[in-house]
């Protein structure tokens, strides 16, 4: 049993069945990529993990339990996390301004904007904040806004926002979309020191092969809404059924 169990999941846009019974499996401490062409479904999947879509059918088990007809949060908080596709970060805010939102939200299960303005006396947090920071390798920008970062640094700063609620489950989508190749290195680092250093499951959703090969151990690949094929990466490579889904792009 992996710590994520998909089975069955259909979704309906309209006429349009953007997911049509989506089996997956993903082992606990695993990087588990999900590719496939434009409008496989790919988002739509990630959309029903974080609970922003209810599938029509089919269920989502993560450790053991439902989390269908949960609410974002509620999924939030037994443990799943995610990475959006465009950077999710607050501009006019420093860099530590932003990692101090989800450290005050996992501590007090919420954020309150004004907290910022009474930061005094947060010690815990703060001191959580910069060490995440730290981790992240971004200490020295803390006080940057953080418009002015990098396309990579963005990502890097949205990922530790996410790291910073200790999930167990980190699920990204396209994180290195329009990115430069020394940012997408970057990011690709980043995910494998994560993965190394710490007991965290990661379901990513890529486009670029570069990225995923150099990641994954286990991927799944959709078309049409399908899941086409799901298996170790080498066998993935010379799949001709695979090479045709892209291909037919
Ligand atoms: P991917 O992320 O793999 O590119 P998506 O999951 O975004 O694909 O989309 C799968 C299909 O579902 C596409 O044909 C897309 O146009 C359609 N779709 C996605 N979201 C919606 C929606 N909210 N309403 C209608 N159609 C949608
Ligand atoms: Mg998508």
């Amino acid at each position: 049993m992996g710590i994520l169990e998909v089975k069955g999941v259909n979704k309906r846009f309209g006429g349009l069945q953007a997911l049509g019974d989506v089996n997956l499996s993903v082992k606990e401490n695993s990087v588990h990529a999900i590719i496939g062409p434009n409008g496989a479904g790919k988002s739509t999947l990630l959309n029903v993990l974080v609970g922003k879509l209810i599938p029509d059918t089919g269920s989502v088990m993560f450790d053991g339990k439902s989390v269908l007809g949960r609410a974002p949060y509620e999924i939030n908080q037994m443990g799943i996390s995610r990475v959006f596709q465009t950077p999710e970060i607050f501009g006019d805010l420093t860099v530590l301004e932003n990692m101090l939102i989800p450290c005050f939200a996992k501590r007090d299960g919420a954020f309150e904007m004004n907290a910022i303005t009474s930061v005094l006396g947060q010690r815990d947090v703060i001191e959580k904040a910069e060490h995440m920071l730290e981790e992240m390798n971004m200490a020295d920008k803390r006080h940057m806004h953080a418009a002015a970062l990098s396309r990579g640094d963005k990502r890097r700063l949205e990922i530790g926002m996410c790291l910073s609620q200790e999930p167990r489950l980190l699920l990204l989508d396209e994180p290195t979309a329009g990115m430069a190749r020394a940012d997408t290195n970057n990011t690709i680092d980043l995910l494998k020191q994560i993965s190394d250093e710490r007991d965290i499951t990661i379901a990513i959703i890529e486009h670029d092969m570069h990225v995923v090969f150099s990641l994954a151990d286990r991927i799944t690949v959709l078309a049409q809404g399908r899941p086409l094929v799901e298996d170790d990466p080498q066998n993935i490579r010379g799949n001709p059924l695979v090479r045709e889904a892209y291909l037919g792009e």
